[in-house]
């Protein structure tokens, strides 16, 4: 858990460019943007992907898509629509193993993903 990237972003031990924090979780711009809006949400607790959730889990993971309705409209985007996505594992392209939620927007998004 030490050596985890996001959980050094949450300490301040690595810079990011913060978008929105709380005492739950914490919003940043991702380094490598796939779109106009690309940022990160995610819980400050480290959980190591969506297979780790837990029940008691369940309303950070609620208050998570509760604030990606709200920077939504405080984006502009709500209108136009936006994409939140979660890898896990291998399979889901999963490179950063502290869950978290990508949301994307501000382009036509094209389904189905590689
Ligand atoms: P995953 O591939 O695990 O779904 O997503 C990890 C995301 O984290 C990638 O989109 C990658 O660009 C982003 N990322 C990795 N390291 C850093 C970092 O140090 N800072 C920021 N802001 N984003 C990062
Ligand atoms: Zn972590």
């Amino acid at each position: 858990m030490n050596d985890c990237i996001f959980c050094k972003i949450i300490k301040g031990e690595i810079p990011s460019n913060k978008v929105y924090e709380d005492d739950k979780i914490l919003v940043f711009k991702d380094i490598e943007p796939q779109a106009p809006v690309h940022i990160l949400i995610i819980p400050k607790k480290h959980i190591t992907s969506l297979n780790e959730l837990s029940k008691d889990d369940a309303q950070i993971i609620a208050h998570v898509f509760m604030k990606v309705q709200e920077l939504a409209r405080e984006l502009g985007v709500s209108e136009n629509g936006y994409r939140v996505v979660t890898n896990c594992g291998v399979d889901g392209g999963q490179t950063v193993e502290h869950v978290h939620f990508h949301m994307l927007a501000g382009r036509n998004l094209q389904w189905p993903p590689g």
